[in-house]
């Protein structure tokens, strides 16, 4: 079976076509800077006999349906498909599903409406993923395509985690509460952590932490997410790369009145000039770490605060859940670096949560068990694979309404 996931953005498409027999990755690629004068295709791929390629063109590429032509063009001349009826599934990233979807959904008429009523609720990401659907389903109309939410994992926590307290007619009008974002990933590795530790994933108790450019924790009770860190919007929760997470609210009314802020300077303010970046100057943790190691103040700042606020996660996320089995660390940063680890974990034995400074400096590309052998809670380092995932769950609904 071979499934193309397709991650469509405003201004670019991200692709990965998988082999499912075997969840090899046959085709990758993106194309960038869709509508501007000048954009940016590319595709790797694998030839028959395993050899990898690789092949950019820079050149003008108007809108998404010129850009899932090129990727469809490049894929055929690749070989690795013969024509767009070869594909037996496309599984399309979705950020925000809302409450509409809990699970995935098979693309129509009435999701793609759903999806574009969510807009509000999801502007920087929906508008992108619907004109790249749309584009998909014109152009290959045999071909079943599923929507994968972002969302939906969460859509197990309980009303009293997702409510805000503010009051409730703007949950009954506007439907203001946390949905939680990353759930992809989430789901992914709750369950390749499941595995490693040779236990039913509907048992595992589990924090989850993805750590990248965009940062979530989620507390996974029975393998079912209880409550997550992201919100109505990814902006709660963790320090970020750009995004502050969680603050004050209040700030941004002194802000106002202050400096005559307005709602859009608040908004970017927030969302792209705030985090890591707003602290120190980078939103990229490897130059964040090299700056600290150099002497600088402010990158040491940022990287104590990420770290505290991690450590305040992990613990509330232990009271919501009593019994922990593992935390996972995941993403970028989460993956690679193994002081954020550290820091974010000391003196919680308490918790039961006691990392071996050697394992922890180990690397892998497979799951690393970090943890001291004395520690109740396994603590583990899994790659995350969200295209993978969006490959399988396109997959099983595909089978399931055969
Ligand atoms: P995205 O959310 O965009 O998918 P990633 O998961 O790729 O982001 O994570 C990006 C973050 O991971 C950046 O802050 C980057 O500096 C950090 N990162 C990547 N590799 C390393 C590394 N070897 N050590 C420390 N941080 C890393």
């Amino acid at each position: 079976m071979k499934i193309l996931v397709l991650n469509a953005g405003s201004s670019s498409v991200k692709y990965q076509l998988f082999n499912m027999a075997n969840n090899a990755v046959l085709a990758s690629g993106m194309i960038e800077q869709i509508g501007e004068k000048e954009s940016m295709a590319k595709i790797k791929y694998k030839d028959a006999d395993d050899v990898e390629h690789k092949r950019e063109q820079k050149c003008a590429i108007p809108d998404h349906d010129e850009a899932l032509k090129w990727m469809s063009q490049a894929l055929i001349h690749s070989g690795v498909i013969k024509d767009l009826n070869d594909l037996d599934g496309i599984g399309h990233r979705v950020v925000q599903g809302g409450a509409s979807f809990q699970e995935p959904a098979m693309v129509n008429e009435y999701v793609m409406s759903e999806i574009e009523r969510l807009i509000p609720l999801g502007p920087l990401h929906n508008p992108g993923h619907l004109a790249g659907m749309r584009v998909a389903v014109h152009q290959s109309p045999n071909v079943p395509q599923v929507a994968i939410f972002d969302t939906a994992f969460h859509s197990t926590l309980p009303k009293y985690a997702y409510m805000y307290a503010i009051p409730y007619k703007y949950y009954d009008d506007l439907r203001i509460r946390r949905y939680g974002f990353h759930g992809t990933s989430h789901r992914y590795i709750v369950k390749e952590a499941a595995k490693y530790l040779k236990q039913d994933v509907n048992t595992l108790n589990a924090i989850t932490l993805h750590l990248g450019n965009g940062a979530s924790v989620a507390a996974i009770e029975n393998g079912k997410s209880v409550d997550t860190s992201m919100g109505l919007t990814p902006l709660e929760g963790l320090i970020m790369g750009t995004r502050s997470g969680d603050i004050d609210p209040a700030i941004l009314f002194y802000l106002a009145r202050k400096r005559g802020l307005t709602l859009d300077d608040l908004d970017k303010m927030l969302n792209k000039e705030s985090g890591l970046k707003g602290i120190c100057g980078s939103n990229d943790m490897r130059e964040i770490t090299q700056m600290a190691e150099e002497g600088d103040e402010k990158a040491q700042l940022a990287r104590d605060m990420f770290n505290y606020r991690l450590k305040k996660y992990i613990g509330s996320y232990s009271a919501v859940l009593g019994r922990v089995d593992c935390i996972v660390f995941t993403g970028g940063i989460g993956e690679n670096d193994s002081g954020v680890r550290l820091k974010s974990c000391e003196n919680l034995e308490n918790f039961g949560i006691k990392i071996d400074p050697l394992l922890n400096e180990m690397r892998s590309s497979d799951i690393l068990q970090i943890s001291a052998p004395d520690s109740k809670v396994k603590v583990l380092v899994i790659p995350t694979n969200e295209e993978l995932e969006i490959a399988m769950e396109t997959m099983e609904m595909i089978e399931k309404h055969h």
